[in-house]
């Protein structure tokens, strides 16, 4: 495999092992649209800092999804909850076979990435690595709010897992719904949903909700399936899982 192509230059270049083991990661195939062009796959830095090259802030995806992202068309948020999910998946897989884990709570050079470790992601850790991204949010957006605006993430997130079922992963498109949303809050093609004024927070929380309502899966889940967190709650189980995991 060689990497130095298309590497622009301010990046160092990823170990050809990291690479294989992202690779692995996502099983060869984009984890967004399914794009099984292995060979023009690049790798994102989660938390959007070039330089941070630990395990847990890196993911292969293919250009078109990574453009999305860098648009915010697919948010940082669905990125995030993608990575975690994909680390999860990994762990179970490779229970028995190993039991180190790798704690990304430890110094970043103390980290050590072997073939066959299971990766615990610490994601209270790259949320923080995160919330520089938030900061470019105006005062008085739903950015600015950064529970107002992970709740927003949250039902965006769930929207589009509903929406997965339904059409299946090959036919996904994970930017569609967050570019309508976009259209009908009337907001500018360079800034994202978070841009949003406060003041239409449950307005557009509403909206959303009503849009997972809507699903197949919903329908099929029936009326009286929960299918989504309140803000309220959200905001309580949010605040216990970072108690939580503080406890590691
Ligand atoms: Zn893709």
């Amino acid at each position: 495999m060689t990497d130095t192509n298309d590497i622009p230059k301010k990046r160092k270049s990823i170990p050809a092992k990291t690479k294989a083991k992202l690779q692995k990661e996502i099983k060869s195939e984009c984890p967004f649209c399914g794009n099984e062009d292995v060979g023009h796959f690049q790798v994102h830095h989660i938390d959007e800092n070039p330089s941070n090259d630990v395990f847990s802030n890196l993911l292969l995806i293919c250009p078109i999804c990574h453009s999305k992202i860098t648009k915010g068309d697919i948010n940082s948020e669905v990125v995030l909850q993608k990575k975690i999910s994909l680390s999860q998946e990994n762990t179970t897989n490779q229970n028995h076979t190993t039991t180190k884990v790798n704690n990304f709570n430890a110094p970043i050079n103390n980290a050590v990435v072997g073939d066959n470790n299971a990766v615990n992601i610490n994601t209270t850790v790259v949320k923080k690595a995160t919330k520089k991204v938030v900061n470019k949010y105006p005062e008085g957006s739903i950015g600015s709010d950064i529970h107002k605006k992970n709740y927003i993430s949250y039902l965006i997130t769930r929207y589009n897992e509903y929406k997965e079922w339904e059409v299946g992963k090959e036919n996904m498109s994970y930017g569609f719904f967050g570019s309508k949303l976009k259209e009908r809050f009337k907001v500018g093609k360079d800034s994202s949903i978070y841009h949003v004024p406060l003041e239409r927070f449950e307005e557009l929380a509403d909206y959303i909700k009503s849009r997972v309502d809507k699903t197949v899966l919903a329908k099929t889940k029936g009326k009286e399936h929960k299918n989504y967190s309140s803000f309220s709650e959200y905001i309580e189980q949010t605040i216990g899982d970072n108690y939580t995991q503080n406890s590691s």
